[in-house]
């Protein structure tokens, strides 16, 4: 199905919005009307800083607290490094296949499409990725894994954000994966259309909709005011088009830490037509202690929004736990909120 509204901007707009994003934490503050005396700010971080004009656009202007601010601004909390938190806590590097290919789970692989995103989360699970190691001049191998294993039923494009790729590239990507017979679901995990919606293009969707692939695309929003007109416009286009949208976001201190934030963007995001669907514990990262929420505050909080929101609008609690056949649940919106199993890093 082809979308019945046309996207109101040109098809290349989003790079040029990709080009022209902030790197400076005083051009940012410049911006926002706040003074960097008053932002606990690292001038020299590890991770820099990244972030386009369309999502600092929707920051309130003079609000140091302001959640999406905080999502993006390298803070001197950075250099914490408390006990527990580690480079690779979900130890990735153990789940790599070969570079670019990682499988953590039965029956689906993960392609690391890209090592870019459009904007620098300071929490990434991935800051400290090594994707070096993962680039790749050719996908044949990997191809050629996912061909000669059966059992292999989706393919999830990662990175990174795959959708930093040029259309073309990412055409290539899917024509190769939707020759392989037993592949049937592309999934597209992505920020970019967050940060800047521009990247949903018509030749995207014609793309994603033409391919004998069931393509679905799982968004990381983490609070309601990432949420404006355009991106309103934008995932609307993609539900016209057909393409399932779920949402995946993660706990952040300071950020969404709230009954009335987690309620809110459950309800933003079924407005636009994306169904909650993870909400992740935070991983255990190095640079991202000041974002941790302990899991019995998580817990509390997803039993509160349950008696808030109908349950499709609940997201299931969840954490990563290397070596686990599948993300540890940890509460549902069916289920009462238990002790978790297990608690490693919570
Ligand atoms: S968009 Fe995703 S992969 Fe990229 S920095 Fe943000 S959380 Fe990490």
């Amino acid at each position: 199905m082809i979308p019945s509204i046309p996207v109101p901007w040109q098809a290349k707009a989003w790079q040029t919005e990709l080009s022209r994003a902030i790197t400076d934490v005083e051009d940012l503050a410049n911006i926002l009307g706040l003074s960097l005396d008053d932002m606990d700010w690292d001038p020299n971080p590890t991770f820099p800083m990244r972030v386009p004009m369309p999502y600092v656009s929707r920051m309130r202007c003079g609000d140091r607290s302001d959640p999406l601010l905080r999502q993006v601004l390298p803070e001197l909390a950075e250099k914490n490094s408390p006990l527990g938190f580690e480079s690779d806590p979900l130890q990735e590097t153990s789940a790599t296949l070969f570079p670019g290919l990682v499988q953590k789970y039965r029956g689906r692989v993960l392609i690391i499409a890209a090592e870019n995103c459009a904007v620098n989360c300071r929490y990434c699970f991935r800051r400290n990725f090594p994707y070096a190691y993962h680039r790749h001049d050719s996908t044949f191998p990997m191809l050629e894994h996912i061909r000669d294993d059966p059992s292999i039923h989706e393919v999830i494009l990662s990175g990174g954000d795959p959708l930093i790729m040029p259309d073309a590239r990412l055409n290539n990507l899917v024509e190769s994966i939707e020759q392989i017979p037993h592949v049937k679901r592309l999934r597209i995990h992505t920020r970019l259309p967050v940060v800047i919606p521009q990247r949903i293009s018509e030749p995207l969707i014609e793309m994603l909709v033409n391919t004998r692939l069931r393509t679905l695309i799982v968004a990381h929003f983490n609070h309601a005011n990432e949420i404006d007109d355009h991106v309103a416009v934008a995932f609307t286009v993609l539900r016209q088009a057909g393409i399932p949208l779920l949402n995946q976001s993660v706990l952040l201190a300071g950020v969404n830490d709230n009954v009335e934030s987690l309620c809110s963007l459950s309800e933003a995001l079924f407005e636009v037509g994306i169904l909650p669907y993870y909400l992740h514990l935070p991983d255990r990262v190095t640079g991202t202690s000041h974002f941790h929420v302990d899991i019995d505050t998580a817990l509390r909080l997803h039993g509160s929004i349950q008696g808030k929101l109908p349950g499709y609008l609940v997201p299931k609690l969840v954490q990563e736990v290397p070596g686990r056949p599948a993300k540890e649940l940890i509460a549902s919106a069916s289920l009462p909120p238990t002790s978790p199993r297990i608690n490693a890093r919570g």
